[in-house]
């Protein structure tokens, strides 16, 4: 290329002086040989400048296969921005054409790929910050990593690329190139192998089973919670360990020789080198004992997880103690069940559908059977069962396989020497070898039935006696009452007939014998009514307790004067009673009511009814001297008073006999008291009673 413009310079000097170059004429073969020699120099220089430049052809040809055959998206660019080589990678990652970039700034382009959750603002913005970014790495260090830049595709997608940056310079100009990745499939792929990751992370870590999993030589890589909580050892105190040591420290196998560690070792070599090991194919059931000296029961499954360099061991230990305890559980009381079942004195039979499945030993005796209790099986129960009680055992196997509740039946059964025995059997649904069946529990009623009739003819003495004492009391009671006025009237007599010379201590005496036989004949009284309350107590009907109220009072209106005592009642029912005893109950209460009353205070009682359960509850209050709370059951015993009888008048038997009266009804008596605040005596007749009785 020199040559030639040395040529064009030499024939423009020609030109402009006029004079040729000519040698001398008579040097022509000269001038001739030297034109010669330019000529050939001449053609090598061309064919020289051909060759170089067919090379600079194909060199260029092969940087632009290069650059277009590469995934790697390359761009370079002037130092305004013009972007001069864009390649087919770039049309690829970026989407953008080669046309349309060519000839383009790198801001114009840029405009068109800024992520929409950018906040770099506008494509300048943008991709000057990357680029001083990019300038910063690669002046911080020449291999510092690429940078990771978040890209619009026209797609409307987001992309993930890598990008560094280069520059050179030609004739003191300077060019920028970059290359660019797409590396969101890899991010992609990255990031759910990291979420797989956190996943499997969460799953071991959570797992209910203790897992454990070592390295290609043993050592522990994974310690779960489950473990931790298994073995009382924190996954830090165990993690890099040989498995074997954690286990050999921890436990001590039973029967294992020579030492745990050289046992667990031994097993531990084979694990980790032989694949088949049985480990692998099965679970193995042992027990291991944490720190806190706890004995788990557990089961263990070995696995392996194949690796580039082999294999790593995993084991998933399952804590069963619970299971066990619950199997030895269920063992226990199968035990306990069986060895009751065969022991029980009554018989225990279990049939489906009238089909004995089982019986225990007790039927032998019971059924006077000469055939052992298994040759009995497959027999059917109506076989045995007197047929005036098959339609009744029809129904009752019925409902316990409805799950109604059970219930004690009589049956006879014909025995094997014949005769007919009367049985008494409850029977229960129950699952026999997973089919439902029912469950007969049998024993010999004939005792049972021999001490209930002893215990009926028992009672029925004990009444008959009762009465007869009753009767004996009530006529000695009316005997005695004779004598007793007898000696009243006489005494009185005497009395009237005792003249001044009579000592005092006779008038005395005399006055002490009325006085005593009075008592004794209220008392004697008191005790007729008392016994009459059954023997002589009317039918009941229906009876106002508004009236029973009224002709209470009647009867108590001297005592309710002279106390000036203030008696009101609330509504009273009807109720069914025998009238005449419900006064005298109203009547002893009421009095009572007024009789203990505190110094000084007029006596207000109230009486009043309410309906509660079916129950009538009526109370009689007042604001006496009330009771102390150790007498509260005390008073309603015969002859029982709190009080000297100069107090307080009486003979004791007001309340016991209010008490027979309102039990003869049906009903119970209480008090509730608080001392000298006054007493509520209750008491409860039921609104249907039951059929009057003596
Ligand atoms: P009496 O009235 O003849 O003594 P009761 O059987 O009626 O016999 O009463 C027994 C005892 O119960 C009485 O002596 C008294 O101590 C006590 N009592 C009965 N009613 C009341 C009452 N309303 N307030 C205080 N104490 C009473």
């Amino acid at each position: 290329m020199s040559g030639s413009r040395k040529r064009r310079e030499e024939d423009r000097s020609d030109s402009a002086t006029g004079t040729p170059v000519s040698p001398p004429s008579g040097d022509l073969k000269a001038e001739n040989e030297a034109l010669k020699k330019e000529i050939t120099a001449l053609k090598a220089r061309l064919s020289e400048r051909e060759r170089l430049e067919t090379s600079l052809k194909e060199s260029d040809e092969k940087f632009r296969n290069l650059l277009q055959g590469t995934h790697e998206g390359i761009i370079l660019n002037d130092d305004e921005g013009v972007i001069l080589e864009w390649n087919t990678g770039m049309e690829e990652i970026i989407g953008i054409s080669r046309d349309d970039a060519i000839g383009s700034t790198i801001f114009e382009v840029a405009s068109r790929c800024v992520p929409e959750s950018s906040d770099a603002g506008d494509g300048g913005k943008w991709l000057s910050a990357i680029i001083d970014t990019l300038d910063m790495t690669a002046t911080s260090s020449p291999s510092s990593p690429p940078l990771e830049i978040a890209v619009k595709h026209p797609d409307g997608t987001q992309r993930t690329i890598e990008a560094k940056n280069f520059n050179y310079t030609v004739q003191g100009r300077t060019f920028y190139g970059g290359i660019i990745w797409d590396i969101s499939e890899p991010k992609q792929i990255l990031e759910s192998l990291a979420e797989r990751d956190e996943e499997l992370e969460n799953l071991i870590e959570s797992s209910g089973d203790a897992i454990l999993l070592t390295d290609e030589e043993g050592r522990i890589t994974k310690f779960n919670k489950a473990q931790e909580r298994l073995t009382g050892f924190a996954a830090e105190e165990v993690l890099g360990l040989p498995a074997w040591e954690f286990q050999a420290s921890r436990s001590a196998p039973e029967g294992h020789s020579p030492d745990p560690l050289t046992w667990y070792k031994q097993v531990w070599d084979r694990l980790l080198h032989d694949e088949n090991d049985q480990f692998y194919r099965e679970i193995v059931e042992d027990e291991i004992q944490s720190t806190t000296g706890a004995v788990h029961h557990v089961q263990v499954r070995a696995f392996r997880i194949p690796t580039m360099k082999g294999f790593r061991v995993g084991a998933i230990v399952r804590d069963i103690t619970k299971q066990k305890q619950a199997e030895r559980g269920i063992h226990e009381s199968e035990e306990k069940y069986r060895s009751l079942v065969e022991l029980s004195p009554d018989v225990i039979v279990i049939h489906q559908g009238g089909k004995i499945v089982y019986v225990n030993p007790a039927v032998t005796k019971l059924l006077r059977t000469t055939k052992k209790p298994e040759d009995l099986i497959g027999m059917n129960i109506f076989d045995l069962i007197h047929p005036d009680f098959h339609a009744s055992v029809e129904q009752s196997t019925q409902n316990d396989l409805n799950g109604l509740p059970p219930t004690t039946r009589e049956i006879q059964v014909i025995r094997g020497d014949g005769s007919v025995v009367t049985l008494e059997g409850r029977g229960t649904r129950i699952l026999y070898k997973g089919k439902p069946a029912v469950q007969v529990v049998i024993r010999d009623a004939t005792e049972r039935k021999k001490s209930e009739q002893q215990l009926r003819e028992y009672a029925a003495n004990l009444k008959r006696s009762n009465e007869d004492l009753e009767l004996f009391a009530y006529i000695a009671t009316h005997d005695l009452q004779e004598p007793i006025r007898g000696i009243v009237a006489y005494s009185q007599l005497l009395l009237a007939e005792c003249k001044a010379e009579h000592s005092p201590q006779t008038r005395k005496y005399l006055e002490n014998i009325a006085r005593d036989g009075l008592r004794l004949n209220t008392l004697v009284g008191d005790l007729r009514e008392y016994l009459r309350v059954r023997s002589g107590g009317r039918p009941f009907v229906p009876t106002d307790m508004e009236t029973v109220f009224s002709d209470a009072l009647n009867t108590l209106h001297r005592e309710v004067t002279e106390s000036q005592a203030t008696i009101t009642h609330d509504p009273l029912p009807v109720i069914q009673a025998d009238s005449s005893q419900m006064t005298q109950v109203l009547q002893n209460l009421i009095a009572n009511a007024m009789k203990f009353q505190q110094k000084g205070i007029a006596p207000t009682v109230h009486v009043s009814a309410s309906s509660l359960d079916g129950m009538w509850q009526f109370s009689v209050r007042d604001n006496g001297v009330g009771i102390p709370k150790g007498y509260f059951e005390k008073i309603f015993i015969l002859f029982e008073r709190l009080y000297p009888r100069d107090t307080y008048p009486g003979t004791g038997l007001g309340l016991a006999l209010c008490n027979r009266i309102v039990e003869r009804h049906g009903g119970r008596m209480w008090v509730e008291s608080e001392e000298g605040r006054g007493s509520t005596f209750y008491f409860t007749l039921p609104a249907n009673p039951p059929e009057s009785s003596v």
